[in-house]
């Protein structure tokens, strides 16, 4: 077995625990992983000046594969998202989020087995903003007017939304591609095309032109954002492949985990032609914080990915096992699924979800 060197940030709040429960379970499964620990996050600024420092970009470079814990942003004020900062610098184009029911974890379904392809560089979710009030945003303001595109209220903020051929071209195309590698049927690509003429209407309209080269192979169809949603509530199981703009596959992949048990068990990717990073799709939790009480799966099945994208299929599919299993007993559960479940046998710490399922781990040998 290869020895590989990852680059680990265990970012802010619940990822410095989650991070630590990956690692001992990653080691456990039988992987020969060097870990290089880089810094990112609010804990990271307070500290160096800095959320995301030049020598945590360059050791995900120089690796090419990290996983990360989540990172604290502050809302509404303060420094931009180190996530899209991190996407953005090492171009990491793709977010990917399967999403598959466990039995005993509490979704509402069990019969879930689809995966989300969000796009992960552009949209609303680029940053691309003007403060209320500033002359950038009163130039825009007047030209809009002048352009006979519409009228702005002068006390507006604004985020530009732009969705551009070539990345939707790169999604789609990534979607298909990932389709036809795992056997996957059907690629649904969702929009508000219907609205937003000329930046969904133009993601869609791409989508269907990347649909023509994989015809005969794997099917496409299209849904209204909104009609989506509803959608996932009443049948998840019709969905398949689903490719996002980025906004709305953030939203999505939040309420696809909420159908499976919720943020506790989705892992994800970013991944680009040349770098990944691998996380979960929850936050940094500070309302659970340094209690120990944090569910360590999203960050374990992240790094179950982490091991497929290097190769190591057979412990990554270990890690997955050994998961399955300890939801499956059900004994030693962390409070967010006995809450997902309605039951109330007590809630497991962390540290113990953690060595139940090493011993899970040990005892496929
Ligand atoms: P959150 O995902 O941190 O928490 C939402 C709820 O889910 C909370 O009640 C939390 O306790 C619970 N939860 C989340 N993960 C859990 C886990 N592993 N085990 C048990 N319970 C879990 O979302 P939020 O509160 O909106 O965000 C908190 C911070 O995290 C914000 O600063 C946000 O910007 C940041 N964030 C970072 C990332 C990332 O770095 N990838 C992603 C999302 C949010």
């Amino acid at each position: 077995m290869a020895q590989h060197t990852v680059t680990l940030i265990p970012g802010d709040g619940i990822g410095l625990e989650t991070s630590a429960a990956m690692q001992r379970v990653v080691e456990a499964a039988g992987a020969d992983i060097v870990w290089e620990v880089a810094e990112a996050g609010a804990a990271c600024a307070e500290k160096t000046g800095t959320p995301l420092p030049d020598e945590t970009i360059e050791a995900v470079k120089r690796n090419k594969v990290a996983i990360k814990g989540p990172c604290t942003t502050p809302v509404g004020t303060g420094f931009r998202s180190v996530n899209v900062a991190l996407r953005k610098t090492l171009d990491l184009y793709v977010c990917l989020r399967p999403v598959l029911s466990m039995p005993g974890a509490g979704g509402r379904y069990d019969d879930v087995d689809l995966v989300i392809v969000r796009e992960n560089s552009e949209d609303l979710y680029a940053g691309v903003e003007f403060e209320e009030g500033s002359e950038a945003a009163s130039k825009l303001i007047k030209f809009c007017e002048d352009e006979g595109a519409g009228v702005i209220r002068p006390d507006s903020g604004i985020s530009i939304k732009s969705i551009s051929i070539t990345a939707t071209q790169n999604i789609v195309r990534y979607a298909f591609e990932y389709a036809l590698k795992h056997g996957r049927k059907k690629v649904t690509a969702a929009h508000k095309a219907n609205i937003m003429k000329y930046s969904d209407g133009l993601f869609l309209r791409t989508a269907r032109e990347v649909a023509k080269e994989y015809e005969g192979r794997v099917e496409f169809d299209d849904r209204i954002i909104d009609a989506f949603c509803m959608n996932m509530v009443i049948d998840p199981a019709q969905f398949d492949v689903v490719v996002f703009p980025n906004l709305y596959g953030d939203i999505a992949s939040d309420l696809a985990a909420g159908l499976v048990g919720g943020l506790g068990i989705a892992p994800g990717a970013n991944i680009g032609k040349e770098y990944a990073v691998f996380e979960a799709v929850h936050g940094s939790a500070p309302d659970i914080a340094g209690q120990n009480k944090a569910n360590p799966t999203a960050e374990i099945m992240s790094a179950a990915m982490m091991l497929d994208h290097l190769g190591e299929l057979e412990i990554a599919e270990r890690i997955r096992r050994g998961v399955r299993a300890v939801y499956a007993d059900g004994s030693v559960l962390t409070g967010d699924i006995r809450k997902a479940t309605g039951s109330s046998a007590p809630a497991a710490s962390c540290t113990e979800f953690t060595e139940a399922l090493i011993a899970a781990i040990k005892a496929q040998a």
